[in-house]
C-alpha cells in the first residue's frame, strides 16, 4: 500500500502545492509552497504541518514559484533534514523568489498589515536564515537520467515546459508488499511553443497520475492573435502618447515579454519612439539567471543567439533600479512599464496603477493568472474602481488579457499531455484548479479518455495498492 495525501492545491484551491507521498518506510513531499489570494486560503500558511517534517526523506520541487516553494522556509525550521531534488535553475530561481518573499513578508509583518483570525501578528514566520537553510538540501540533478534514489525508489525529471528548470516528475516506489509503482506528478505544465524555454515531455506510461488543472476548462487565445493583440495595444500607446503598464511576474513572463518585444524592434514593426521601463530589480535578477542557463533554450531562441542577438535587450529599453527612478515613470508618455507583482498584490506596480488607471487612454495588459482575491483579478473582472493604498482609484484604462503568454497548458494542452498516457494509469487525480476548472478537466478525461479521475479536497488521503 501507497498513502497520497494532498496538502495543498486541492479542493478548488490553486496554490498551496504540497502533495504527501508515503510507502512506511519512505515519505516524501511534491512541493512545498504557500497558500495565496483569499484571506481564508493563506490563513492556512499559519497552521502547523499535519506531517512531521523530520521524517521526509525528501522534496521533490517542480519549479520556483512561490505557490510550489513557499512554505520550504517553514519545513527545514520544523526540523526537515532530508534532501529537496531539483534542476540548477529551479534552485536558483527558488533562491531569488524566497529572498523576496521573505523580505516582502516581514515588510508586511513590520507594519501590521498581517492578521490571522483577526488577530495583528507581531513575528515573521520565517526568516533569511530559514532560506540559507533550505538551499543547504538542495541536491540537482539534469532531467531525463533515471536516478536510484533510496528505499527501492527511483525518479526521472522530465520537462514541464512552464518555467525555466520546471520538472513533471517521474517516481517509481514500491509498495509496502513490494510491488514497483509508477507515479507521475506533472508540477505546472506550460503551454506547447512557449517562448525560450522547451515544450513539455510527453509520457508514456504511469499507475497514477496527479494532473494539474489551472486552465483546465479554458482555452487561451491562439499565440498569433496574442501578438496582433499585442502589437495593436502599442500602436495605440504611439499615437496617443498613451501609457501600458503590464502587471509583469519576474520569473518567466518578464524575460517572455522582453523576447517579444525584442523580435518586434528588431523586426521595425512598432514606432521606434516608445520608451520600455523593466521596472523591477527581481525581474532584472531573474533575467540574469536565465542567461546562466541557456542549456534549457529551445532551439528558435538558441538561433537568435547564434545570431548574435541578445534577446532580452534592444534599444529602448530600461531596467529601473531605484524606487525614486520608479516613481519619475509617474511622467512618462509613449511607453510601457513592466512591473511586478504580477497580480497587483504588492510592488512598484501599485503606484503605476494609482497614476495610469483614470485614464482611457491608457491600458493594462494581464499576461498571467490572476488568483481569486487579488487586485488583479478584481481589475481582470470589470471591478469600475479599486482600493490602492487606501485611495479609490477609478479603473478607465482599457484592460486587456493577453492568454497567449500564459506559462500555464490549457484545456486542449493538458488533454494533449494525458492522451500520451493511453490507458496505463489506474487513478488520475486532478489538482491546482479552481472548481470550474477541475470539473471541466475531469469530464472530458472520464469521457474521451476513459480514464478513472479523483478530484482531492484539502486533506484527503488515499490509500493505493
Ligand atoms: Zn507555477
Amino acid at each position: 500500500m501507497i498513502r497520497l495525501k494532498f496538502f495543498g492545491a486541492a479542493g478548488g484551491i490553486v496554490t498551496g502545492s504540497c502533495h504527501y507521498i508515503d510507502n512506511g518506510s519512505f515519505r516524501a513531499l511534491v512541493d512545498c509552497g504557500i497558500f495565496q489570494g483569499e484571506r481564508k486560503n493563506e490563513d492556512l500558511n499559519w497552521e502547523p504541518f499535519k506531517f512531521d517534517p523530520r521524517k521526509l526523506d525528501v522534496v521533490f520541487l517542480t519549479h520556483a514559484h512561490l505557490d510550489h516553494t513557499g512554505r520550504l522556509p517553514l519545513l527545514v525550521k520544523n526540523g526537515f533534514r532530508g534532501q529537496i531534488i531539483a534542476t540548477d535553475a529551479t534552485r536558483d530561481l527558488t533562491y531569488l523568489i524566497l529572498q523576496d518573499a521573505t523580505k516582502l513578508h516581514k515588510e508586511a509583518v513590520e507594519h501590521g498589515r498581517v492578521r490571522v483570525g483577526g488577530r495583528v501578528i507581531d513575528t515573521p514566520l520565517w526568516d533569511y536564515s530559514d532560506v540559507e537553510a533550505v538551499m543547504r538540501r538542495f541536491r540537482v540533478y539534469e532531467y531525463g537520467e533515471r536516478i536510484q534514489f533510496k528505499k527501492g525508489v527511483e525518479f526521472r525529471m522530465r520537462e514541464a515546459g512552464h518555467i525555466l528548470g520546471s520538472v513533471s516528475f517521474e517516481l517509481w516506489i514500491p509498495t509496502s508488499s513490494g510491488r514497483l509503482r509508477k507515479f507521475v506528478f506533472s508540477g505546472d505544465l506550460g503551454q506547447t511553443g512557449a517562448r525560450i524555454i522547451r515544450d513539455p515531455d510527453f509520457i508514456r506510461e504511469a499507475d497514477y497520475v496527479i494532473v494539474e488543472s489551472t486552465y483546465g476548462g479554458r482555452y487561451h487565445k491562439d499565440k498569433s492573435s496574442t501578438i496582433l493583440e499585442f502589437l495593436s495595444i502599442l500602436d495605440d500607446v504611439a499615437r496617443d502618447r498613451s501609457v501600458a503598464v503590464i502587471p509583469t511576474f519576474a520569473v518567466e513572463r518578464a524575460q517572455e515579454i522582453l523576447y517579444e518585444l525584442n523580435l518586434m524592434v528588431e523586426k521595425q514593426v512598432i514606432d521606434p519612439g516608445i520608451r520600455f521601463y523593466l521596472d523591477s530589480p527581481m525581474a532584472r535578477k531573474a533575467t540574469l539567471i536565465f542567461e546562466k542557463y541557456r542549456k534549457y533554450y529551445d532551439e528558435d531562441a538558441m538561433d537568435l543567439i547564434r545570431e548574435g542577438d541578445d534577446i532580452f535587450r534592444f534599444k529602448g529599453l530600461e531596467f529601473v533600479e531605484t524606487g525614486r527612478e520608479s516613481k519619475r515613470l509617474a511622467n512618462v508618455r509613449k511607453a510601457v512599464i513592466m512591473a511586478g507583482s504580477g497580480m497587483c498584490t504588492g510592488g512598484r506596480v501599485k503606484h503605476h496603477l494609482i497614476n495610469f488607471l483614470p485614464d482611457p487612454k491608457n491600458h493594462v495588459v494581464f499576461v498571467g493568472y490572476q488568483v481569486k482575491g487579488t487586485l488583479g483579478r478584481r481589475i481582470v473582472d470589470g471591478a469600475k474602481k479599486v482600493r490602492i493604498y487606501g485611495k479609490t482609484v477609478p479603473v478607465r484604462a482599457q484592460i486587456h488579457t493577453l492568454g497567449g503568454f500564459s506559462a500555464h497548458a490549457d484545456q486542449g494542452d493538458l488533454m494533449y499531455w494525458l492522451r500520451n498516457f493511453g490507458h496505463s494509469p489506474r487513478e488520475v487525480f486532478i489538482v491546482h484548479g479552481d472548481n470550474d476548472n477541475r470539473l471541466a478537466l475531469d469530464i472530458r478525461i472520464r469521457n474521451e479518455l476513459q480514464l478513472s479521475t479523483n478530484l482531492p479536497e484539502l486533506f484527503e488521503e488515499y490509500e493505493l495498492d
